[in-house]
């Protein structure tokens, strides 16, 4: 296992800064997900770790040490990706301890660590099959096998469950956060499912444009994002957002929300634009004399385990998620109200946090 530094990195593609000088401290063992829009570079920062692109800037420490210019086999890593080729010629048993037997390990010794990583990954009924007689989720998970015998420092996973189907990657999530809890091995995993990303990590690194937004536990930027941008891109249904203007300073927003203040109190934030964040499960409905704002329903989408109400307030469309009523019909009105903490309010210019 191995904490993993990186230090004002940065990656250039000719004249594209791609990382642009990133900061961030992996402790040992601890399983971080990278995750953020498409083109955000987090496959490249990936990929420094991994040796596989050259470091424009910065360094890279993995244990304390510099490895900018070491390479990938020299860096203890096993890296998983979305692409997972199998040897089709070879058995499932064969495929796992295929890296040991090129490193010369003993045959008994193989057969000893293709076991113990095949009863990790309940596969072991499959081992004397040939890849082509797997299933999707199987035949990754014998990816992950490979790696696992290698019993590396690091894992690197790059959006390995993407070419799976919904109901597999659920189970092949839970069974990678199973691994690292039982084998603790320092984890960087990139994807741009934030919910996969929420769910496996111990901290959460959120990206954009080669920058990182913000980084935590996952329940901490669920509850604070500190800007627009990481409030809708993290939780699901996403962040509403109403456009609104403070009153007066220190007093109420337009639309009867909370009394709030900011910390910058000044008469000049009279008429500020702010924008007033809030979501969907954080919407109750309430009575009309006690509600904040009052919506119609304009689309509704039973799950069964909830319902999720699109409605229009003005222009803007409010998802609320309710328990499910079948009274609820498209055209109702409804009254919401939120509790005070649940609503966040961001600076329509910057998108930054306010208070
Ligand atoms: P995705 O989710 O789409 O895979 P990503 O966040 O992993 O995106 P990267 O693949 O890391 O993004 O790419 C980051 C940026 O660097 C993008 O703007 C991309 O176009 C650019 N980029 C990546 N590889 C190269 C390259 N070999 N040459 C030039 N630009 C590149």
């Amino acid at each position: 296992m191995a904490s993993i530094e990186l230090e004002k990195l940065v990656k250039d593609y000719g004249a594209f800064r791609a990382i642009k000088g990133i900061d961030l401290s992996i402790e040992d063992g601890s399983f971080v997900t990278f995750v953020g829009p498409s083109g955000c570079g987090k496959s490249t920062l990936l990929r420094m770790v991994a040796g596989l692109e050259e470091i424009s800037g910065g360094r890279l420490k993995i244990d304390g040490k510099v490895v900018n210019d070491l390479e990938p086999r020299e860096r203890d890593i096993a890296m998983v990706f979305q692409d997972y080729a199998l040897y089709p010629h070879m058995s499932i048993a064969e495929n796992i301890g295929f890296g040991l037997k090129m490193r010369g390990v003993a045959k008994a010794e193989i057969e000893k660590q293709v076991k113990e990583a095949a009863d990790i990954l309940q596969i072991t009924q499959l081992l004397e099959r040939k890849p082509g007689q797997l299933s999707g989720g199987q035949r990754q998970r014998v990816a992950m096998g490979r790696a696992i015998v290698r019993r590396p420092q690091v894992y690197l996973f790059d959006e390995p469950l993407s070419n799976l189907d919904a109901k597999l990657r659920v189970d092949m999530r839970t069974q990678i956060k199973r691994l690292h809890t039982l084998l603790k091995t320092t984890t960087i995993y990139v994807t741009h499912d934030q919910v996969e990303a929420m769910t496996l990590a111990d901290h959460i690194v959120i990206l954009k444009d080669g920058v990182i937004m913000q980084q935590g536990k996952p329940v901490s930027v669920y509850e604070r994002p500190v800007s627009r941008f990481v409030g809708e891109f993290i939780g699901s249904p996403k962040m509403n957002i109403i456009e609104s203007r403070l009153a007066s300073e220190g007093g109420a927003a337009e639309l009867r929300f909370y009394e709030f203040s900011l910390p910058v109190a000044g008469g000049d934030e009279n008429g500020k634009a702010v924008e007033i964040g809030i979501r969907p499960e954080h919407l109750i409905p309430c009575a009309p004399e006690e509600a904040l704002f009052s919506a119609r329903i304009d689309v509704l989408e039973p799950l069964g385990s909830d319902t999720h109400a699109i409605c229009l307030l003005g222009d803007t469309e409010i998802t609320a998620r309710l328990a499910p009523d079948p009274s609820y019909h498209p055209g109702q009105i409804l009254h919401f109200t939120a509790d005070a903490d649940k609503i966040h309010f961001f600076d329509t210019k910057t998108g930054a946090r306010l208070e």
